[in-house]
């Protein structure tokens, strides 16, 4: 299990959250994961513009207004098969019995006639119901004697194979709701109703931009003690799968002039900003030193590993979130403080990423007191049951590894340490292995 032992004195992070309950103002101890995600939460408010657009375009968007259905679907009671219809009631009692088929109907060419006793209608699968009929006899089931002569056999109940109008969608239901994140099935199921333009929220506008003299972007040369400016790159890539609109402000040096007029245009022009390198207490870590002096703090630092210092805050209208510039430290910050934030802009309420119990198949070395999120591998053994085994070293400056990981472990305040064999909590973030 997880929860190997438990951490038998106050965990620093318990100790802050009690605190951060009731206090707006940031607190100068590492929070608590959980209590971080909430506080963050709770400062963002979700957008309220929203826009029409054409159905075809809107996948992924989230709904502003709930969909009603003006209409019953399917829209008339119809066959769900290829066969014969005819009124249940003149169904064959004890011995096989002959009709004669007085007409076909087809899907969207309906038969017109009557169909009485002793009669039937060829029928195909979706066309309407003819009058006097409620039961379809698959065409498998049937004895053809002539051309306009077929035999039933006994053993069939009335009412079998046939739709009925509204069993999918009843008239006037409610079918999705405000808040809904359109997915591909929606689009289908609103498409069903007829409805062509659908109202949602605009999408939120995200800046981002990295911080570092030693930065430079892909393409220069390297200087000594320069790297390649990496996490523009993951972030784009993160945020390239959700529907938001990017402002990328490139690099920006490590100096408090910068950092002011970087991050002014950015509240002016983002609903949040992402900013990634120079939180942490070092010389040349201006970040939070400039959010306060733009605008407020609500927090800087999380008992979690990677990831420690994370500045929260706000400038202006735009929401800030500062991550240390390890780029494994981004990604994490990203997945599990930044995604639901994004999500809670764009209007979704709903956004709880999916997380499952699996068996791990490595030993995790983890200290007790604060949350850890280690890379690992889902994959399926032999016998077809998924575990996860760690991708090798976590350091928090080893992107590859993030790149070789399907899932982030989750480990927990308590838990001091995992044996192979134990059962861990795993969240997904490539669904495909
Ligand atoms: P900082 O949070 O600024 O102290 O940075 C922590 C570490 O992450 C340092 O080793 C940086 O060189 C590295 N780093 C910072 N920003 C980036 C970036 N944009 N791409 C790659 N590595 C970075
Ligand atoms: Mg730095």
């Amino acid at each position: 299990m997880q929860h190997k032992h438990q951490a038998s004195s106050t965990l620093p992070g318990d100790r802050a959250a009690t605190r951060a309950s009731c206090a707006d103002d940031f607190d100068s101890e590492a929070i608590t994961v959980d209590v971080a995600q909430q506080r963050i939460l709770s400062r963002i408010t979700p957008l309220a513009e929203t826009e029409q657009m054409a159905l075809y375009q809107s996948l992924h968007r989230v709904l502003a207004t709930g969909i009603t259905s003006t209409m019953n679907v399917p829209a008339h009671t119809n066959s769900a098969m290829d066969g014969y219809a005819l009124s249940g009631d003149d169904l064959p009692e004890s011995t096989p019995r002959p009709y004669h088929v007085v007409g076909t109907a087809y899907a969207g060419r309906p038969f017109k006639g009557h169909c009485t006793a002793g009669q039937c209608v060829r029928i195909m699968t979706g066309a309407v119901m003819p009058e006097g009929t409620d039961t379809v006899v698959m065409q498998e089931h049937v004895d053809s004697i002539s051309d306009s002569e077929i035999r039933i056999y006994q053993g069939h109940n009335k009412y079998q194979n046939v739709r009925n109008a509204g069993e999918d969608i009843g008239e006037g239901s409610s079918v999705l709701s405000r808040g809904r994140c359109i997915q591909a099935a929606d689009l289908g199921v609103m498409a069903s109703i007829g409805v062509a333009e659908i109202d949602v929220y605009r999408k939120p506008r995200i800046a981002f931009f990295s911080t570092g003299d030693e930065l430079r972007p892909v393409g220069d040369a390297l200087g000594a003690g320069e790297l390649y400016d990496s996490n523009r790159y993951s972030l784009h890539g993160m945020l390239g799968q959700l529907n938001v609109e990017t402002v990328d402000l490139g690099i920006v040096e490590d100096n408090l002039n910068d950092l002011r007029e970087t991050i002014g245009t950015a509240s002016r022009k983002a609903d949040l900003i992402i900013t990634t390198g120079g939180v942490s207490v070092g010389e040349a870590d201006f970040v939070k030193q400039v959010v306060e002096e733009m605008g407020e703090i609500h927090l800087w630092k999380i008992a979690m590993k990677p990831g420690l210092p994370v500045t929260f805050g706000r400038v202006g209208n735009a929401a800030i979130i500062g991550m240390p510039g390890n780029p494994v430290s981004v990604m994490t910050t990203i997945n599990q403080f930044v995604l639901p934030a994004i999500h809670r802009l764009s209007g979704r309420p709903d956004y709880r990423p999916l997380t499952i119990q699996v068996v791990c198949q490595s030993k995790l070395k983890k200290r007790a007191g604060r949350f850890e999120y280690q890379r690992g591998i889902l994959s399926y053994d032999e016998t077809g049951q998924l575990n996860v085994s760690a991708t090798g070293k976590q350091g928090s400056g080893i992107l590859t590894s993030m790149s070789r990981a399907n899932c982030l472990i989750l480990l927990d305040e308590n838990c001091d340490g995992i044996d192979a064999g134990d059962l861990v909590t795993v969240q997904p973030f490539n669904t495909y292995l």
